[in-house]
């Protein structure tokens, strides 16, 4: 199970758990996760925001393509 921030065409951001990366790229592709809060099911996931003013921990990419741990893709 993987877990993805989603945010809806609203701007309402949500949490959602997948099987996997694949898994979420199916289902918001074919709408079948609505907002919670206004049921939009254009969604999309969201960027993790860094966290801003504390201390940068080090980058650790998981380096696979299709990252889907959320870490920043480096090899672009
Ligand atoms: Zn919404």
């Amino acid at each position: 199970m993987i877990r993805y921030r989603l945010r809806c065409a609203e701007g309402h951001a949500f949490d959602h758990w997948f099987d996997n990366a694949a898994a979420c790229d199916a289902e918001l592709a074919s709408a079948a996760v609505p907002c919670p809060e206004c049921g939009s099911t254009a969604v999309a996931k969201a960027i993790m925001a860094p966290a801003l003013g504390k201390a940068a921990a080090p980058a650790t990419p998981c380096g696979r393509p299709p990252c889907a741990c959320g870490c920043p893709a480096l090899d672009g």
